[in-house]
């Protein structure tokens, strides 16, 4: 037989670099992957998650193959037919909400869904139930970074692109590990500074990563003082001159409120809080205010916190001062986790969200989208449940039904044990997952198989707001159907026939674009087809009025200084530097912080397969300072327990002076199914939320560490 290859391009499925990545797949099945050369997000570059990414696809041992349910928890879950599930699903929620009302029931969706998915699930909920309850687990790690820019820049907006980072002179990394993990924005950043010595890294972080190393200062911050950090730099940006009052008095507010508060503390006060030395942070501001181009870099170490908003706001706040916003290696860049996260948004993926950037709470924008769905209920006028308020909500037996995505929150949600009581205690739990390994199965009513990547089409959008089609290139094993089609035929069965009549993916794109007609994210140029044609474009993407004229590329946002406020101006925010997190104490006098690992994805229900992928960090660690240790006793390697206010975690202790005295470090990815004897590190977290992004604090849980 002829032996034949067909190669697809599609993006990666994994972080929110959004790598494009060729597959090979060969006329016996096998698939091999390479990175795509013409992709502008990687250039060819792959991590080592990517260049793996195919043995997950070919091991199809754990896949979950048809739908499954049961009538009581205590029976096992039996096969049966999609009608069968969807109409008992259907059956259940249209009970639980003309009993309880539509808030009854709530879907937790991820960042791992394609844009056409989470629209749809968006649209039936808020548009067709009359609930907002929808969430998904981007809150848990990127809402403090939208509602920062939102306040500062009017809207959730990623001013930059990737090429400003060859036009930088100077990054600062704050609360960030880009070497492990957006390995590819890193490899770019280093091949920079490698042709350019003078190009300067600054990072801020508790603990010295492989990102701290690479970098010409590592400025060893104590959990929670972030902002009072970013004021330091503010102060001595103020105080050296290096400010652009030109942009200050063209195009902003609140810079006199900003001065008093960053001069109302010294320099040497503010180190003292920080722990860094003062001469460190001058010279880090210096850097700064000399630099022709300065892009800032955070993820979670700013964002999952109690004060996550303020954190963001206090960066942002050194691109306004010093004008560093809007021109070629500018701006301040957050760094999206999951793949989609930026795709989710932009549809309204999240409870207080619409659409194209639209708001619950905004009447206009509700009016607009109940008449863009023909909607036959009002769109609810406040936000719905968030991450955490969900399970809560469960508990408390508020929330009956409960539909989980693609996401396994019984190992990623913080205060795990509460979640794990919320789902025994939930009335009605369906799980809509690609592997038999998400924890969350064992607590379902109801399982639905899914298609999982290349075996779907869709899109999604990375973290410079690039769009990239990613093509069905395999059919799905089993009877395991596209979440997107999971979705329209569960709404056909709620009655809502008309409005979820789809048949491809494309047309609930489609759809999606119109609403984005004359916003700021407006992608009408856009379609399945074009990104066949294009690979990739950046949002805005506009059609242009005049027939045959190619939409206007936006690289970057806010290049003529107007910005997305109502009166066009960004706005400097004053915030406290002040903590919130959990108190240490004499219990629990060390500061637990969490992250990810270099090769691991989340709950390793995808990269726990590899065995490749489990070769660099074969199991579980706590780290902690040997000084730390000393004091407990605890010699290198031993088993130790580390014990919170909620629950306690068994695991081996790495000694290293790689973290501050004071402060340990828990991988966030090991999860009971994977790990049953030493339990998950999310049984320690709290679920503390930033008031206003609803953001948990992850990265600040009070515990003690003692041998086992
Ligand atoms: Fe995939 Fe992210 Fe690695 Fe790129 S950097 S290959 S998107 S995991």
């Amino acid at each position: 037989m002829a032996h034949s290859k067909q190669t697809h391009k599609t993006t990666c499925c994994y972080c929110g670099v959004g790598c494009g990545i060729v597959v090979q797949k060969e006329s016996d099945g096998r698939l091999t992957v390479e990175g795509d050369k013409s992709h502008p997000s990687n250039q060819g570059m792959l991590c080592s998650k990517g260049m793996n990414l195919h043995y997950t696809v070919m091991d199809q041992s754990d896949r979950l193959l048809y739908p499954q349910m049961r009538m009581n928890r205590s029976m096992p879950l039996q096969r049966v037919s999609w009608d069968e599930a969807l109409e008992r699903t259907a059956a259940v929620f249209r009970t639980f909400i003309q009993k309880y009302g539509p808030d009854s029931v709530a879907f937790y969706v991820s960042g791992q869904c394609l844009t056409e998915e989470y629209y749809l699930v968006n649209k039936l909920i808020k548009g067709f139930i009359g609930s907002n309850n929808i969430d998904t687990n981007s809150r848990l790690c990127m809402s403090s970074a939208v509602v920062g820019y939102k306040l500062a820049l009017g809207e959730d907006s990623v001013p930059v692109c990737y090429d400003d980072i060859e036009e930088a002179d100077v990054f600062y990394v704050q609360g960030a590990n880009p070497a492990w993990c957006h390995p590819i924005i890193w490899r770019r950043i280093e091949a920079h500074k490698a042709a350019n010595p003078h190009v300067k890294i600054i990072t801020a972080d508790p603990r010295l990563t492989d990102t701290g190393r690479a970098s010409d200062l590592h400025l060893p911050v104590r959990p929670g003082t972030d902002i009072t950090l970013n004021h330091a730099l503010g102060r001595v940006l103020i105080e050296r001159g290096y400010l652009d009052e030109e942009f200050i008095i063209g195009h902003t507010d609140g810079f006199t409120a900003y001065r008093e508060q960053v001069m109302a503390r010294s320099l040497a006060e503010a180190a003292e809080i920080c722990g860094v030395d003062s001469a460190d942070i001058r010279q880090a501001a210096e850097w700064i205010g000399r630099s022709r181009g300065f892009l800032s870099l955070w993820t979670m170490g700013m964002n999952q916190s109690v004060i996550g908003v303020n954190k963001n706001l206090s960066l942002i706040n050194l691109h306004l001062i010093t004008g560093r916003i809007g021109t070629p290696g500018n701006g301040p860049f957050s760094l999206t986790g999951q793949p989609n996260a930026m795709g989710g948004r932009e549809v309204g993926g999240l409870a207080n969200i619409l659409p194209a950037h639209r708001d619950v709470t905004n009447a206009t924008h509700r009016a607009e989208m109940e008449k863009f769905w023909n909607s036959p209920v009002k769109i609810a006028s406040q936000p719905g449940l968030t991450a955490t308020e969900m399970f809560k909500a469960m508990d408390d037996d508020k929330l009956k039904a409960i539909w989980i995505i693609n996401t396994n929150p019984l190992v990623s949600m913080p205060d795990v044990n509460g979640v794990e009581r919320a789902l025994k205690k939930g009335r009605f739990v369906v799980v809509q997952d690609v592997s038999s390994r998400a924890d969350t199965v064992a607590m379902a009513d109801v399982v639905l198989p899914a298609a999982a990547w290349l075996e779907k089409e869709g899109t999604m959008t990375n973290a410079e707001r690039r769009i990239t089609y990613l093509p069905k290139v395999l059919d799905a094993p089993g009877e395991a159907l596209p979440d997107v089609e999971i979705i329209w035929r569960f709404a056909r069965k709620m009655g809502f026939t008309q409005e979820f009549n789809y048949q491809k993916a494309s047309e609930v794109y489609a759809e999606y674009v119109k609403t984005t007609t004359g916003t700021h994210i407006d992608i009408t140029g856009l379609s399945h087809e074009i990104l066949k044609k294009q690979r990739s474009v950046q949002w805005p993407y506009r059609m242009d009025s005049q027939e045959g004229k190619s939409p206007v590329k936006v690289p970057r946002l806010f290049a003529d200084r107007t910005f997305y406020t109502p009166n066009q101006r960004a706005q400097i925010h004053a915030v406290p530097d002040g903590n919130a997190s959990e108190l240490t104490n004499e219990d629990f006098p060390l500061v637990l912080t969490t992250g990810r690992i270099r090769d691991q994805w989340h709950t390793m229900t995808k990269t726990g397969r590899v065995s490749k992928l489990n070769q660099h960090v074969p199991e579980h660690f706590l780290q902690i300072h040997p000084d730390d240790a000393a004091a407990r006793g605890i010699k290198p390697g031993q088993l130790v327990t580390v014990r919170g206010r909620r629950g306690e975690v068994r695991v081996k202790a790495e000694l290293t002076t790689d973290t501050r005295r004071g402060v340990c470090f828990l991988p966030m990815h090991w999860g009971k199914i994977l790990n049953s004897s030493l339990g998950r590190t999310n049984n320690l977290t709290n679920s503390l939320v930033d008031p206003r992004s609803k953001e948990p604090d992850y990265k600040f849980t009070a515990v003690q560490v003692v041998p086992y």
